[in-house]
């Protein structure tokens, strides 16, 4: 019976994690969450865990008073989190914790040795060789969560070892401002930038699809996962969100992963690689589609992904750079601070300013997000 470990129970790939754990019965060493009391009690009482945590620490004295009928240990703060991410009886840790507060988890379970189940792409971008080192040294998997990594993931499963990869073909659907100009992006609302057609998500990726900032993200996550150059991954808009992403090898054979759009196929993969099990995710049917489409990105109007393309090809401190700038300008977006286009200014403005280095730490990482954090806020009152 496999034991797993949820960091970020609470949010959106937490709670679709816990489904997947129900259907096939897992039991469940820790579970963490930022600040919701109620359903992460919620989920104590239904799981049992040995940990759990919260990183406000008064709310984490609250829960402890509520569940003291159970055994579960409750621990509060970063530390706490990083205390359970650490856990021995845990097998797989998935992390689904928003941004670069990520980080130091991610850096707890695989110096733990433990696989790491990853949807929390962040601390992979930002993280970059000090989080694959880390991995290497400890001998720690790190398993794709994000549907595009997934699909590329399982098209390379039966790779011949002689057989170079060309190019990766990440797919993205477009988000809620397919087609639209430079002057109708000037005008959208939070609300419309949260309405998105395919996934029901988090705030922040929601905000980052709707940028293309994710499928950004992404393309730096795909460099860093499959050890591949920035150039050999091309990006295509695929409205339906059903081809979830191909490889294309060196005779030019493209293989892709197919399925409906539920991120509980990707999640139940992670936890179950190399074997597949039954999903309660339903069947696809070709036939209801009748066509699958796909676009070149609009990298003029969307301008998040070059960043990030940009931020990849200098290497060093810019993926964290771009990350930590895109997470504070996505923040005021969602308070109603800024305007939808200054999200790409703001970064590029901030971003591109730090020196380049030839190697970072921990610290540096973090110094370079409060100085971007600090950048992006002057940079909005000019
Ligand atoms: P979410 O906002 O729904 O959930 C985030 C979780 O992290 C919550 O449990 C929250 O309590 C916790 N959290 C928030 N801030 C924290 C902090 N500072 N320290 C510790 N815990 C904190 O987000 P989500 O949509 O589930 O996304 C989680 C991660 O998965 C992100 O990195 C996202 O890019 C990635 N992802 C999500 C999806 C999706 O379908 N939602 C798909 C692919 C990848
Ligand atoms: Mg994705």
């Amino acid at each position: 019976m496999k034991t797993i470990g949820i960091l970020g129970s609470t949010g959106s790939i937490g709670t679709q994690s816990l489904d997947v754990a129900r259907q096939h019965g897992y039991r469940v060493s820790f579970l963490t969450a930022g600040k919701n009391v109620d359903l992460l009690e919620d989920q104590i009482r239904e799981f049992r865990p040995e940990k759990a945590a919260l990183l406000d620490a008064e709310k984490a004295k609250e829960l402890k008073l509520r569940v003291q009928d159970t055994p579960t240990q409750i621990f509060g703060g970063e530390e706490g989190i990083c205390e359970c991410a650490a856990l021995n009886s845990a097998d797989t840790v998935i992390n689904a914790i928003v941004g670069l507060a990520g980080l130091r988890p991610t850096l707890a379970v695989l110096n733990a040795g433990k696989t790491l189940a990853l949807a929390n792409k962040e601390s992979l971008v930002a993280g970059g060789e000090l989080v694959l080192s880390a991995a290497n040294v400890n001998h720690a998997a790190i398993l794709p969560v994000d549907s595009e990594h997934s699909a590329i993931f399982q098209c390379l499963q039966g790779k011949p070892t002689n057989a170079a990869l060309k190019k990766i073909i990440l797919t993205a659907s477009g988000g809620p401002f397919f087609g639209k100009t430079i002057e109708e992006l000037s005008c959208v609302t939070v609300e419309q930038a949260l309405n998105h057609p395919n996934w029901s998500m988090g705030a922040k990726i929601t905000i980052d699809s709707a940028s293309m900032f994710n499928k950004g993200l992404e393309l730096i996550e795909a460099v860093r996962l499959f050890q591949v150059t920035p150039s050999q991954v091309d990006i295509v808009v695929h409205r339906e969100s059903i081809v979830h992403s191909l490889v294309m090898y060196d005779d030019n054979s493209v293989i892709a992963q197919l399925g409906l759009p539920d991120m509980r196929i990707p999640i139940q993969y992670a936890l179950t690689y190399p074997e597949r099990f039954a999903s309660p995710v339903g069947e696809l049917d070709l036939t209801q589609y009748g066509k699958l489409t796909f676009f070149a990105p609009d990298e003029s109007t969307f301008r998040c992904i070059g960043i990030c393309r940009q931020a990849v090809e200098k290497g060093g401190l810019y993926p964290a750079a771009v990350n930590s700038a895109n997470e504070e300008a996505n923040a005021m977006f969602r308070a109603g601070l800024i305007r939808f286009l200054d999200i790409p200014a703001l970064i590029e403005e901030a971003a591109f300013t730090i020196a380049p280095v030839d190697s970072f730490t921990l610290d540096d990482i973090f110094s370079v997000d409060s100085r971007m954090r600090e950048a992006v806020r002057q940079l909005a009152k000019q």
